[in-house]
Order: C-alpha cells, then structure tokens, then sequence
C-alpha cells in the first residue's frame, strides 16, 4: 500500500506549538483529521493535539458508502483504492435460524463507483487521515493530552496540554479562537459540561475480537460485512473481512443481558453467544481461536448542546449511535467536513458564536435520528424489514438510502412514518 511514511512521534513534539492557532482540535481520529485537513487547506492555523501514540488500535472498522464523499474532497480515494483494505460491495443479514439474505449490492442500487466501499484496519486507515491532515498543513502532535480547555466566562479560549510523557514531558496554555473537541467516546467537553446523555433506548455492550484464517464467502461477497442475528434475537454479530486473513467478529446486545455478572469473562461470553449464532459457527469453526477479547459498553450517546461560544462538537465527541449500522466513521469523517466549513466562515466573518460555529448541527442531528431510527426499527422484536416493505414496496428506496449513509436527503425520513407503531419517538 502507498502509504506516506508516519512521522515519528519524537519529532512531532520536538519543536513548541505556536502560543495560539485558529484552530485547537483535541483529538486526531477521523472527525478531527477531516475537520484540520479542511480548515488547514482553507489556510488558517490548526493545531491538532492526540494523546495516543500512533498508529492506535480502534474498533470500527466497515465503511459505508457514502464516506465516499468526504474521502474525496480529503483527496484519499485514490489511496484507498491502491491499499489492500478489502472492498466491501455488499451487506448481508442472517436470521436466528441461520437462514441468510440474498447479499444487498450497493452498485445494483447506484451504479456508480461510490458503491465500493472497504474494510478498513483502523491503526492504518486513522494514520492516513491524520499524515493528510498534516501533508495539507495542520500542525499535528501527538502524545498530546489536553488537560483543561480554558474559557473567559463561557467564552472557549484555548487548551492546557501535556507533551510527551514521563519526566521529560511539558506543559502549555494554547490560546485559539476555536475549540473543535473531536475526542471521540472520552467527549471531554461534554463530559465535563455535563451535556453527555445517554440514549436509554440503546443501552447495549460489545464483546468483540479477531479471527485469523475464518470462512470467506468467494468472489464479489469475500469483503461484505455480515450481520448474523443469534437464537431469539437476544444479540447479534458483525463479520468484517479485514486483510492478511483476518477477520473482525464482534457479539452486540443489551447492557444488562451481555454483561450479567454470572457470565463469567468476555471470552466465555462470546463463546456463549456464538453457542447460539448458527450462521456465524461455520464460518470460525476452522479458524484459529482468538486470544484476545475487547469489551465496550453504553456506548450510544449524544450532547445536549453542539456548540458554544469559541466551541464545537464533531463526530463521537458530538454523539454516537450503536454500530449495526457502521455509521460511525461516515459520520466522523462528513462533521469534520461540514465543520470545517462552518468554522472557515465564522473566522472569516469574525463572528465565534455558537449559531455560527454550529450551524450545521441541526441538519446534522436529522441525518444521525434517521439512522437512530432505523437502529431502534432493527432492535424491535418481532420487526423485519422484508416483512415491512411487502406491505409498503414504496419505502425500498428511503431504506437503502439510510443503509448506504444518504440521510441527509431530504425526506428520507418519511419511512418512519409508516413505521410510527414500529419506532418509539425520537428527539
Ligand atoms: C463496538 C463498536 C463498533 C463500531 N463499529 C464501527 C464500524 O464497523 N464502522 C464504523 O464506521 N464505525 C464503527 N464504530 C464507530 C467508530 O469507531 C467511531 O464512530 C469513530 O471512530 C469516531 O471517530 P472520531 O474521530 O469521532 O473518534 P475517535 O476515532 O475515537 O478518535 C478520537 C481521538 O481522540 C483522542 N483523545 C481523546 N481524549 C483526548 C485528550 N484529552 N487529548 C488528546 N486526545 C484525546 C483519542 O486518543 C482518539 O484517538 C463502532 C463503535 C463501537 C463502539
């Protein structure tokens, strides 16, 4: 794969940060690279500050296919297309009874080259979004923790850092005119404004790990996600094809149900929820067992409030919704894109309020109830989409719509109304 060579870690924080930027975004995953390639190329001064060492592990590994979109004005398209990450044209479902759906191609739908997607190994992919970000001019440090975002009354004013770690580590005040938190589930500003609420009709967790050597459907099929419903609808699996043989298998389900003390370690739970997934037993059943099993709960979520005065929410920091339907990097990537622009206005036009620096939340916030709705549809028991559309045919394309990531269209959402017995209200 063509990659840019990863810069080391030691030289990134050799020289001291500016004292003050545009632009501070706490955070390097998609949501704060796409948002600091962006503004960067729209020549303003961005400061992108991530605790982590790269490359990080992440869960989240399917993309969708309209994160078509965002790629291409990042100027990534053509990397991923030369990178090994398997194509994904297909999503398929498969009953508690094993019983398996005709794979759903995205290009029958849309004939059109944004209909491949891919599978990607998150450490290499969030690598490549961040090296972009700083090829197009973002200053970016990494093993950078933000400690503090300081503020002058409820005015956002800039961050307290950590560079590097042990004794050898420093400490700065950054001034900016614009916070950008994109740190994903951590939702540091929201955590500490206590904005974070969490959605109680999806209160679920995730046992999840990888397969080496795992069946894989041939042809046109070996990258599709799989989604595999367990006996009595109690949990589900994802299967994500990942490259060198690799394959991510991970069990969701309710909070309660998943992580009942009784149930002993994550791997006696995956193993006790694969005991009960047909269709997922042949296809690991001569795989080597893994070693390592991950764990994350309560993970859907979303803020009060978008935005304040000097800053902004994007991507996880903002909301997250449960991953059935792989939104979560689309989204990422599509806030750090429509931030950006907004962010790019106001310093243009001086203005840092909140309806300003967020003035693309409220059509954003549509666009993620749709695939909320649809997630909640997808959890209902005794719902199913074939059954749906039988009785209401003119509602296939809305469906796809969501599935694919175009909820941004305007009234995709009409679906829902004939679900309206289906889909408890939403906001
Ligand atoms: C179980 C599960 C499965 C999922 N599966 C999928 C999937 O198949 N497809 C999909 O598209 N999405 C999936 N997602 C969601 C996806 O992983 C996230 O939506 C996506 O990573 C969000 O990107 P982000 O940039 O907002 O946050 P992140 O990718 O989490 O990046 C945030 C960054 O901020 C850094 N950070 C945090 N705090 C600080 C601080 N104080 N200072 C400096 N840096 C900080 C972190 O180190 C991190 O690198 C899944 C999520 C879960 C929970």
């Amino acid at each position: 794969m063509d990659m840019p060579v990863p810069h080391s870690n030691v030289m990134d924080n050799l020289a001291a940060p500016a004292a003050s930027y545009d632009a501070v975004v706490i955070g390097g995953g998609p949501a704060g690279s796409s948002f600091a390639t962006l503004l960067a190329e729209q020549g303003h001064s961005v400061l992108v500050l991530e605790r982590s060492p790269f490359p990080r592990f992440h869960v989240g590994e399917s993309l969708i296919p309209e994160t078509y979109w965002a790629l291409q004005r990042l100027g990534l398209l053509e990397r991923l297309k030369d990178s090994e990450f398997p194509r994904k044209y297909s999503v398929q479902f498969v009953t508690d009874t094993g019983k398996e759906s005709a794979p759903f191609y995205f290009d029958e739908y849309n004939p059109h080259e944004s209909s491949v997607t891919w599978q990607v190994v998150r450490s290499e992919f969030d690598q490549l979004l961040v090296d972009n970000a700083r090829e197009k001019g973002a200053d970016v440090r990494i093993d950078a923790q933000v400690l503090d975002v300081i503020f002058d009354g409820d005015e956002a004013k800039g961050v307290k850092v950590r560079l590097g770690k042990g004794e050898t580590a420093t400490t700065h005040e950054i001034a900016a005119k614009v916070i950008v938190d994109a740190s994903g589930q951590t939702a540091f500003l929201a955590s500490r404004m206590k904005l974070k609420v969490a959605d109680p009709q999806l209160r679920k967790g995730t046992v999840w790990t990888y397969f080496k050597g795992a069946y894989r459907d041939p042809g046109k099929d070996e990258g599709a996600t799989i989604i595999l419903q367990t006996e009595g609808k109690k949990s589900w699996f994802w299967y994500i094809p990942l490259p060198n043989d690799v394959v991510s298998v991970g069990c969701t389900g309710d909070l309660e149900y998943m992580f009942n003390k009784d149930r002993g370690t994550p791997e006696e739970i995956f193993k006790q929820e694969l005991d009960r997934c047909i269709g997922l037993q042949r296809r690991v059943k001569d795989a080597v067992w893994p070693t390592e099993f991950h764990t994350t709960k309560d993970f859907s979520y979303r803020s009060t409030q978008g935005a304040g005065p000097g800053w902004v929410l994007i991507g996880d920091a903002y909301s997250f919704i449960d991953p059935v339907y792989s939104s979560g990097v689309f989204l990422a990537l599509h806030s750090g894109m429509v931030a950006a622009d907004a962010v790019h206005e106001a310093l243009t036009a001086n203005d840092l309020s909140a309806e300003r620096l967020g003035q693309w939340q409220p059509e954003y916030r549509k666009g993620v109830e749709n695939f909320r709705k649809l997630v909640l549809a997808f959890y209902t028991p005794g719902f199913r989409f074939g059954e749906f559309l039988k009785v209401h045919p003119q509602y296939q394309t809305n469906l796809v719509d969501i599935l694919i990531g175009n909820v941004f269209k305007p009234n995709v959402g009409e679906i829902f109304e004939a679900m309206g017995e289906v889909v408890p209200a939403g906001e």
